[in-house]
């Protein structure tokens, strides 16, 4: 007859006693970002709360995602993607915003062609 599986005594955490010089960094910088969490953490209750009403931390705010404001994420989009150009880069595409930037103007919508043509996808 089997018996039991005992749980184990560390539960499965990392070791508290490093045995080499990169433990060491490792768990120090383990600390350093539970201690940053922490702060986060503590500073969403100082903040103000963000436009959308719900979040004082932007990080976690999802509020303003694509599925919510396309036109808003379009927006976004397009403001980066003229930046990108005018560095000499390619923007990666988009399929959504590229999608709205078809149906806001004629200037979102030759930005738009102008990104799909270079990555060849169909928007
Ligand atoms: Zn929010």
């Amino acid at each position: 007859m089997k018996s039991p599986p005992t749980p184990r005594d560390d539960e499965g955490r990392a070791t508290t006693s490093p045995t080499n010089a990169q433990e060491v960094g490792d768990h120090t910088n383990g600390l350093d970002y539970i201690a940053g969490i922490r702060r986060r953490r503590a500073a969403k209750h100082r903040v103000p709360v963000l436009e959308c009403g719900r979040h004082s931390d932007p990080w976690p705010c999802r509020c303003y995602d694509a599925a919510e404001s396309p036109e808003r994420n379009a927006e976004g989009y397009y403001a980066t993607a003229q930046h990108l150009i005018e560095a000499g880069l390619l923007p990666a595409p988009n399929p959504g915003a590229m999608r709205t930037m078809w149906r806001l103007d004629v200037e979102k919508r030759e930005l738009a062609r102008y990104i799909a043509e270079r990555w060849q996808v169909s928007a």
